[in-house]
């Protein structure tokens, strides 16, 4: 049997030990295992790195600790757009959905596009639509309220800017959650996602949905979950480059995604980091920013839970 492994991220950034108490980094570590374990276990009943990614995305989606899903952080009008995708490194296949709203889980939403549309990606009112032909249940705006996140919005709410999770002046936190796997098979996937900045407006969308920017797998190159400044990764095309290096220069795993992280994308202004697997199961998980919630476990007996550099 080949090594089959997988990857989780709950974002990225100013991640300082001592900044937590310990009781907040034991919440975050547990819920990093929970989903963890979800999606390893996926994996060692032989299902599709697809299913292994969507279980994962789903729990990290639940968790009010990070930005997607539950935890969204609140939008300049007072409400949520979430943005998710997903794809299939073995066919190409792939779903994204931006600015949505009321989904519990904007991960399967994804799959949806990817497996039951012709298309790759919907936005918006016709996202939702879409949705409501599959019978999506629509969650009341209570469900995505948390304090925290409404606090954080309040500070901003009538200035210009905008805010990546968590982010003050000097400290900035990106809470954006991704998966990548490699099962049984020898396949890879990706998934991620996110609510996106804190009173973003005009329909913002960022890397996170964006197949090539902040997600993408192929089984020839890697699968790869991104989480930072989302104008800078759309314009690095973090994901895709990462595959790139590995096709055309031959780059490993761990070499083209720290040539991407720590230096292209950080040459052009970019903070963030990113989870990566190849079809070996080998794992790298870069980053530039102080810390980004992470974990890994693989078939050959690693795990990983790690928040600090
Ligand atoms: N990349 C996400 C975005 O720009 C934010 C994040 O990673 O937290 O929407």
């Amino acid at each position: 049997m080949k090594t089959f492994s997988i990857a989780i991220h709950g974002g990225a950034g100013t991640l300082v030990k001592g900044m937590m108490t310990s009781e907040l980094e034991a919440q975050y570590k547990s819920a990093l295992k929970l989903a963890l374990d979800a999606g390893y276990k996926v994996l060692e009943n032989g299902k599709t790195a697809v299913e292994a990614v969507e279980e994962s995305v789903r729990l990290l989606e639940d968790s009010p600790l990070f930005n997607a899903g539950k935890g969204s952080v609140f939008t300049a009008t007072e409400s949520h757009e979430m943005d998710a995708s997903i794809m299939d490194g073995r066919t190409l296949n792939a779903g994204g959905v931006s600015l949505i709203t009321g989904i519990k889980n904007p991960v399967t939403l994804a799959r949806d596009v990817m497996e039951k549309s012709e298309h790759v990606f919907l936005a918006g009112e016709g996202a939702m639509e879409f949705a409501k032909e599959l019978d999506y249940k629509l969650e009341d705006p209570s469900y995505f309220y948390d304090e925290f996140r409404h606090k954080q919005w309040l500070e901003i709410k009538d200035t210009d800017s905008f805010q990546l999770d968590h982010s003050t002046k000097k400290d900035s936190k990106f809470g954006t959650v991704g998966a990548v796997a490699c099962d049984q098979d020898g396949n890879i996937a990706a998934a991620t996602s996110t609510g996106g900045m804190t009173n973003k407006k005009w329909g913002r969308v960022g890397d996170s949905p964006m197949i090539g920017a902040g997600n993408y797998a192929n089984n020839k190159t890697c699968a790869i979950s991104c989480t930072g400044s989302g104008e800078f990764f759309i314009r690095g095309v973090v994901a895709y480059d990462v595959a790139c290096l590995m096709e055309h220069k031959e780059m490993s795993l761990n070499e083209a995604s720290e040539e991407v992280i720590n230096k292209r994308i950080l040459e052009i202004g970019g903070d963030g980091g990113l989870i990566a697997v190849d079809t070996q199961g080998h794992i790298a998980m870069p980053f530039n920013t102080e810390g980004m919630y992470r974990a890994s476990k693989s078939s050959g007996g690693k795990e990983e839970i790690s928040i600090y550099k």
